[in-house]
């Protein structure tokens, strides 16, 4: 039997394409799209504007599956952070952080990361494997309509969104795993999908210079860069990545980016390490390397209070610190803001994401427990996206 095929996987075109090997017409194809990406769907027999002939054959030969749901933790403070089963043992994480304006969700792009930034705990687990589309846009599709769900918001264009903001700052490098985190980011765009404007997702990046440029031509979007230094020594040694893509080259990247990006700066994140990147002088070398001439980079700057974990052997610069080190930024007319943390109660702020993972017996367990559950209860327990009716 042929493995059927995942939906999720699909961008609107590769899904006009699986239609028409259907021998069905284009407009079907956005029927579907709407189904799986603005209602919510995973059961074809819901979908009662396509010919029953149709829904027959998607049956046999499709599915609508996101990852399955290991856990669901919500934060005091509203934060709420889900682990995904990507099989064989690796788990991601998604987390939905709501404010007043707005509901941002933080995605992953893959198991692990290969860059191994000295202060993310991702890298310290070392790399697993890229997600696919599916597992990627699922992230969206599954918090989306789950959120909706717990509120009584009901699916479709008529009920509130959720998610309005998507930052690509989950576990993993988006731009080493191009091609699914670029189709993922056309359904994210896409107006028979999330209809989401490309100013309100974000690519965060660690500085792949080809594939800055590569994004800027295939689907501008903002773009988030991972700065943590001031100078080459000092991001050698915090963002391996470095020593391919120094400075000059990346800030050269940022600024040909801004000749395609829906936004006209670029944010740079910034890791405020004690003792290590943030005095007054690594503030004011900064400040030389953005506002250099016809070299400058048009900007904003995120502070990002680092989040410790036990192996790394680094510590947070205190606020005060953090404030000072700000105001030698905003003084030179750059805005800055300080990035406030988020779900601590429930491991879900930056960087922190892989606490659980990291541990694989209690993955393992845990795995091994819904394994259980699934034989007694069906195949559809863990999944807590319901089949609409
Ligand atoms: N790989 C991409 C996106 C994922 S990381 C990147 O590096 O940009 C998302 C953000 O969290 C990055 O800015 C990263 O530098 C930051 N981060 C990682 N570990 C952190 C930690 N322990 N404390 C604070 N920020 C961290
Ligand atoms: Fe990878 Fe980003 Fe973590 Fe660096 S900070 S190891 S690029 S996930």
């Amino acid at each position: 039997m042929t493995a059927l095929t995942n939906l999720l996987d699909l961008d609107p075109a590769q899904l006009v394409a699986y239609c028409g090997e259907l021998g069905e017409k284009p407009f079907r194809a956005k029927q579907l799209q709407r189904w799986i990406h603005q209602f919510g769907a995973s059961d074809f027999d819901a979908m009662t504007d396509l010919a029953k002939s149709l829904r027959e054959k998607l049956k046999a030969r499709a599915t609508i599956a996101a990852p399955a749901v290991i856990s669901d933790h919500i934060s005091s403070d509203g934060t709420r952070k889900w682990l995904l089963d990507v099989g064989q043992g690796n788990a991601v994480e998604t987390v939905f952080i709501p404010e007043e304006n707005r509901g941002t969700l933080c995605v992953s792009t893959q198991a692990g990361c290969a860059v191994n930034c000295r202060f993310c705990s991702t890298g310290k687990q070392g790399f697993s494997r890229n997600l696919t589309v599916g597992e990627i846009i699922g992230q969206l599709w599954m918090a989306e309509f789950e959120l909706r769900r717990s509120k009584g918001i009901e699916p479709g264009p008529k009920g509130e969104r959720q998610i309005t903001n998507v930052v690509m700052m989950g576990m993993g490098e988006p731009l080493l795993n191009f091609e699914p985190t670029v189709t993922a980011l056309r359904l994210m765009l896409d107006d028979n999908a999330y209809g989401l404007s490309r100013r309100r997702v974000t690519v965060s990046t660690s500085g792949v210079v080809p594939m800055i440029d590569k994004l800027s031509q295939d689907c501008p979007v903002a773009l988030a860069v991972s700065l943590h230094a001031s100078n080459d020594p000092l991001r050698d040694g915090l963002v391996p990545l470095n020593k391919k893509y120094p400075l000059k080259d990346l800030m050269a990247a940022c600024r040909r980016y801004l000749e395609f990006a829906p936004r006209d700066f670029i944010t740079f994140e910034y890791c405020m390490l004690d003792g290590v990147n943030d005095t007054d002088t690594h503030a004011r070398e900064l400040v030389a390397l953005v506002q250099n001439g016809a070299e400058s980079v048009p900007c904003k700057f995120n502070l990002i209070p680092f989040n410790p974990f036990p192996e790394s052997g680094l510590v947070r610069s205190n606020n005060v610190r953090i404030k000072a080190f700000a105001q030698v930024l905003i003084d030179a007319g750059i805005v800055t803001t300080i990035r406030k943390t988020r779900g601590d109660d429930i491991d879900a702020a930056c960087g922190q994401l892989a606490g659980e993972v990291q541990d694989r017996t209690r993955v393992q367990e845990r795995m091994q427990k819904m394994a259980e559950y699934q034989q007694k209860f069906g195949k559809n327990f863990g999944r807590i996206v319901e089949v609409p009716r």
